[in-house]
Order: C-alpha cells, then sequence, then structure tokens
C-alpha cells in the first residue's frame, strides 16, 4: 500500500489518520549496537515492556483534524490552503507552523491517507507525525554536536540536533548528572535519505505494510528536523528499548525534561494520537514554555497545537 500524494496545493483539512504503529518513526537508524533497532516498535522488553496497551491497533483517527497547525508560525504565506476543512492552515488566523503547505499534500477531500507538507520546517514546535511531513529532503540549517556522551563512538550524523535543542540537551544531561543520573545520546539527526535508506531495507524484508508499523516514512521522522534525541542511561542497556521504561534514567528524564525545554513525545496511553507506541527515550525540544504545558497537563504536541489553534480562532 503505497501512500500517495498527489500533488496539490493545499492547506487542506487534515482527517488525520493517524495509524497507530511503532517507533518514533524510527526504529531503526539507531541501533545501539547497531543493528537491533533501536527506536524500535517495542517488542516487549525484560521488565518492562509490553506496557503498551495496544501496540497495534488499527487505524484511529485522532482527533487532530482541525487544526494541528501550531500556533506559532508565521508563514501564512505558504499556506494556500483550499482546505477542506475547517481548521487548517491558516484558518485562523495564525500562521500555522504547521499548517499544510501544500506543496504535496495530498487530497484535501478527505482523503484519510492525505499528507501535508509543513510549512515552517524550522519552527522549535513543528508538528511532524504520520499526517505532517517535512518539506523534501530538509535538514536544518544550524545543526551541532551537544557536549554531551553518546553510546557509540563514531562520527555520525546522529550526534548532531539544531543548536538551540543542543545547548538545551547539554544543560539537561548536566543537571541529571548532579542527580547522579547519567544520560548519553542514543540517536539525534536523520537525513531525510538515511531514513528512507532504512525504510527501504524494511520494506524489502517485511514488506511495506508491515514495515510502516514499525518505521517512519521517510520525510516523516521528528528525527529529521533536529529537534529530537533518543536518549539511554550512559552504559546504553535498554537504548531505545521497552525496558528503558523502568530505568531511574527514564524516571528522571519524565520528571524534569521539561524544565529543559524537552517533552518525552510518544507518551503512554497517547497511541491513538501521536501514531507510536510509548517511547519514553523519545526527547524533543519544543522550548521551555510549551514543554512545561504539555508536560503539566499531560498532553501531546498534536493535542497542545489544537488546543492553541482553538484559543486563536476564538480570538
Ligand atoms: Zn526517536
Amino acid at each position: 500500500m503505497k501512500r500517495k500524494r498527489s500533488k496539490s496545493t493545499a492547506a487542506l483539512l487534515l482527517t488525520g489518520l493517524v495509524f497507530i504503529v511503532a517507533a518514533c518513526g524510527d526504529k531503526q537508524a539507531t541501533p545501539p549496537e547497531d543493528s537491533a533497532g533501536s527506536d524500535k516498535p517495542a517488542v516487549a522488553a525484560p521488565g518492562g515492556a509490553g506496557t503498551d496497551p495496544n501496540p497495534t491497533q488499527s487505524p484511529k483517527v485522532p482527533e487532530l483534524t482541525g487544526s494541528p497547525n501550531p500556533p506559532k508560525t508565521t508563514d501564512p504565506a505558504t499556506s494556500t490552503g483550499n482546505g477542506t476543512g475547517t481548521g487548517t492552515g491558516n484558518g485562523t488566523d495564525k500562521p500555522g507552523g504547521n499548517n499544510a503547505a501544500g506543496d504535496k499534500g495530498s487530497a484535501g477531500n478527505g482523503d484519510p491517507k492525505a499528507v501535508l507538507v509543513v510549512a515552517k520546517p524550522a519552527d522549535v514546535a513543528v508538528l511532524v507525525n504520520k499526517t505532517y511531513r517535512l518539506p523534501d529532503n530538509y535538514k536544518p540549517t544550524d545543526l551541532v554536536e551537544p557536549d554531551i556522551p553518546f553510546i557509540f563512538k563514531e562520527k555520525s550524523d546522529k550526534r548532531l540536533m539544531r543548536k538551540e535543542a543542543a545547548g538545551a540537551l547539554e544543560k539537561l544531561v548536566a543537571a541529571a548528572k548532579k542527580d547522579s543520573v547519567s544520560l548519553a545520546g542514543v540517536s539525534g539527526f536523520r537525513t531525510q535519505a538515511t531514513q528512507k535508506t532504512l525504510f527501504d531495507n524494511y520494506v524489502k524484508k517485511d514488506g511495506e505494510e508491515a514495515a510502516r508499523k514499525y518505521s517512519a516514512v521517510p520525510g516523516h521522522s521528528e528525527h529529521q528536523t533536529g529537534l529530537a534525541m533518543d536518549i539511554s542511561g550512559s552504559d546504553g542497556k535498554c537504548a531505545a528499548s521497552d525496558c528503558f521504561a523502568n530505568t531511574k534514567e527514564a524516571k528522571w528524564l519524565a520528571k524534569n525534561a521539561a524544565e529543559h525545554g524537552f517533552i518525552i513525545r510518544y507518551p503512554k496511553g497517547k497511541e491513538s494520537i501521536t501514531g507510536y507506541q510509548y517511547e519514553p527515550w523519545h526527547l524533543r525540544y519544543v522550548g521551555t514554555k510549551i514543554a512545561k504545558e504539555i508536560t503539566d497537563k499531560g498532553i501531546t504536541l498534536e493535542e497542545y497545537m489544537q488546543s492553541a489553534n482553538a484559543v486563536q480562532a476564538a480570538k
């Protein structure tokens, strides 16, 4: 099943069909020990795994509809929306960040598989998920390597993050250390080409339909934004695996990440909204203010965008 993307320009209403699937779209890439796919679909692991109540549920339609556009963005420009929908894009006066730009979005007609291209990929609050994708071959221009330990030695794009996020991550790792919690990077930035290679390999191995359940389609991985980093304890045990959930490192992150501008992007119990299984190791930088609000309210980035848009629309 191929996702078809018709080329139409449009900010379409997101009728977002998000399939529940695994891994932040990135099972791969970071195999802690290379080859064991990290960020991989959670397969029950010793100890804590399996927590996921519904790992492979069937497609659910999140309520994303209408307005996943981020509050931030200012690019009314791109939103051409003829969307069918309401809320999409610029509906509200606000520039929607994500709002679909239209380059590639497909369908605005309610095609459940419609894919929208985000208008402001460099916005720190950009929403990238199974419905919203990055512009083709998007690569941030301010990638740097945070000065933190990694669980691998080689030089690699996996060490990179956008500058602001990298600085915040350094502070987070230093703060953890003060609490006697040693954290290390597992996988950060990933190019679309890398994601494609990974995804294609999975397709060869398991077929496309199966691959989509545990790996992100190229262009849809948060790692491509340069704002995500998978984190583990410095020993690398349970890196990007379910068993990470019960570690003291995971508990520390859940409690303290927001203070440094990060959220646990794929929380437990929100699989039908995020489209991914619980990934306690996948940190996403959104800035302190948004991170605190999301964490305090126990919501997801999708829900945050939706409510932010609603507030704007009401104005
Ligand atoms: Zn990840």
